[in-house]
């Protein structure tokens, strides 16, 4: 009879797709699982002044360690948690996670830096989601030291946003900056109505940068741009000495973030790379590093 069907109706649903479909679902389930007992945590990447080395901000980004210790990028989950429903929780865990990682860091880097926390665009243009987590963000008294990052993708359609949410975050004084600018779709005009607070260039411009004259032309049209609409740059995805280098000296970005400096790590971790030679008191010696 297989072999019949096999035959009648072309294969459009075959063992490898089973198999995807089983893998996905045994992932819900786990995914499902991870939610309800917190098997997250939060890492923090530095944002660096590219002038002094010094750490201006962090930028939280969130994992999934798993049952067995394992650790899981968000490219892994996100998207599926998505799907699920179940990205607010994960953000009002990110959340958080940065209210307690003030108390870890303020000690060392001060209580005016700030943190940069990811949301998703269709959670910025949901009014509900974002009314509540605004809410967390004041009463726990952090509103004018939590930046959100949101992907540009979001800002099209987005007569909502402006209209409904950025209001909402500039009577609260938070923050809003642009993730990955240069790959989404926003526009210009969009830009500049939104009033944004910052746009981070994309790690694609930046990667060998230092070797790359079409990067360099884009880098600097989009310089151009910023300056005219006054808004600050974070280059991000700086992993080399060139790269810094080429930032530093061909560039006006005053900001950057990348490998270079630290991978995400632990507020705990943090602490600790502050007083490395390397990273002293919250500074970055900009000279080539050995090990870098
Ligand atoms: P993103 O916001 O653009 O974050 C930057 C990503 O680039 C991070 O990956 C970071 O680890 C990585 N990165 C930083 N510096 C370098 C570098 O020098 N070289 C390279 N190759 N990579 C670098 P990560 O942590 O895997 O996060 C990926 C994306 O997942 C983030 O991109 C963000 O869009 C999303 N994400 C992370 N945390 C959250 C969250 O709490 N909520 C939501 N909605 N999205 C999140
Ligand atoms: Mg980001
Ligand atoms: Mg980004
Ligand atoms: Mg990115």
């Amino acid at each position: 009879r297989a072999k019949q069907a096999a035959k009648t109706c072309p294969v459009y649903f075959n063992n490898q797709m089973a198999e995807a479909q089983s893998v996905k679902m045994e992932l819900e389930t786990r995914l499902r699982k991870a939610i309800r007992e917190k098997q997250f945590l939060c890492m923090f990447q530095p944002k660096v002044c590219l002038k002094t080395g010094r750490i201006c901000s962090f930028e939280a980004l969130v994992r999934w360690q798993d049952e067995h210790g394992e650790i899981h990028a968000p490219g892994s989950f996100i998207e599926l948690a998505t799907e699920l429903g179940l990205l607010d929780e994960i953000s009002r865990f990110v959340l958080e996670a940065c209210i307690e990682a003030f108390e870890i860091l303020d000690p060392v880097f001060g209580d005016k830096t700030l943190i940069a926390l990811n949301i998703a665009g269709a959670q910025a243009n949901d009014i509900d989601f974002m009314k509540t987590f605004i809410a967390r963000i004041v009463a726990a008294g952090c509103n004018r030291r939590i930046m959100l990052e949101i992907t540009e993708d979001v800002m099209v359609t987005t007569a909502h946003f402006k209209k409904l949410v950025k209001p909402l975050l500039k009577a609260s004084k938070i923050k809003v900056s642009i993730d990955d600018f240069g790959t989404g779709y926003s526009s210009i005009a969009a830009m500049t109505q939104l009033e944004v607070d910052e746009l981070k260039v994309d790690r694609s411009f930046i990667s060998d940068i230092h070797n790359t004259p079409l990067n360099q032309k884009i880098l600097s049209a989009i310089e151009h741009m910023a300056q005219a609409m006054e808004l600050p740059l974070v280059a991000e995805g700086i992993e080399t000495a060139d790269e810094l280098r080429y930032l530093q000296e061909q560039s006006t970005i005053q900001t950057g973030q990348g490998f270079y400096f630290s991978r995400p790590v632990l507020a705990q971790e943090l602490i600790e790379i502050a007083q490395t030679s390397w990273c002293r008191a919250g500074k970055y010696r900009l000279a080539p590093h050995p090990d870098a």
